[in-house]
């Protein structure tokens, strides 16, 4: 479906793409916001994330070629917060797409996950190594509805990955491409801050917990758009939530 692009006003940097993400969402998301809206706003953030990360490598490209590739899952073990309508769009796509059996299997390692993770911080997953659910074969079932903290991730060392991954007490030396990671961190603040500007719950979640409400209760994504502040108070990671009020930046 063609998308609408993302009008910036001068250069595109982070600060201008939180401002005008945040502007054109800040509409959209008027309440009430019944399941599809907020489905349709997080697909139109990955949509700009792709435009505009393409815009961005032409202008100053990566100093030399990323190397994440499909089959490389490496950073599929870390923590990922999304804003609501992510996960909402995610869990959307995931029952539009996958059998009875199928969604069956996804929740039952949904919630096995979100047992052993609920609650940890970055560091506590990375030493935890406990794969996402969405994995399979090493590669992401949801490829096409990913969040934008999965679309921002990228490296340009795989075998540095794996170290990190595999040794993260010796702090792995860890180069990427940031206009990328700054891209879908811009975009996934744009999103929260246009549902908050609207007294939606803008509080960012961790990928896991969120999936397994929307999964298990979907009338949980009509209920946040309505305003209801409980909705999904059970995903809110407050990780984030103290470092957002520390002033520091996003954690993954
Ligand atoms: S949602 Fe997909 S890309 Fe993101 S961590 Fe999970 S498997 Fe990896």
């Amino acid at each position: 479906m063609a998308r609408r692009s993302l009008p910036i006003v001068g250069n595109v940097n982070p600060r201008s793409v939180w401002e005008s993400s945040t502007k054109v969402l800040t509409r959209d998301l008027r309440r009430p916001v019944p399941r599809a809206r907020a489905s349709e706003a997080a697909a139109d953030a990955a949509a700009w994330f792709d435009e505009l990360t393409s815009a961005v490598a032409e202008s100053v490209p990566p100093e030399r070629p990323i190397a994440c590739k499909p089959g490389c899952a490496h950073c599929c073990s870390l923590k990922v917060v999304v804003a609501a309508p992510e996960a909402i769009r995610l869990a959307d796509w995931l029952r539009a797409t996958l059998d009875d059996g199928a969604l069956a299997d996804l929740r039952a390692r949904v919630e096995a996950t979100d047992d052993r993770t609920r609650g940890m911080t970055v560091a506590q997953r990375m030493q935890a190594r406990v794969p996402c659910p969405l994995l399979a074969k090493d590669r992401c079932i949801a490829h096409e509805a990913r969040p934008l903290s999965c679309r921002g991730a990228n490296s340009y060392d795989a075998e540095a990955c794996r170290q990190s991954l595999e040794h993260p007490e010796r702090r792995s030396e860890f180069r990427c491409y940031g206009p990328q990671v700054a891209i879908g961190d811009a975009l996934r603040a744009g999103v929260s801050t246009a549902a908050a500007a609207n007294q939606l719950d803008g509080t960012m979640l961790e990928l896991i917990s969120a999936l397994r409400t929307l999964l298990s209760r979907p009338p949980a994504a009509n209920e946040w758009g309505a305003g209801r502040r409980d909705a999904l108070t059970v995903a809110r990671d407050k990780e984030f939530a103290e470092l957002v009020k520390a002033g520091k930046g996003s954690p993954r």
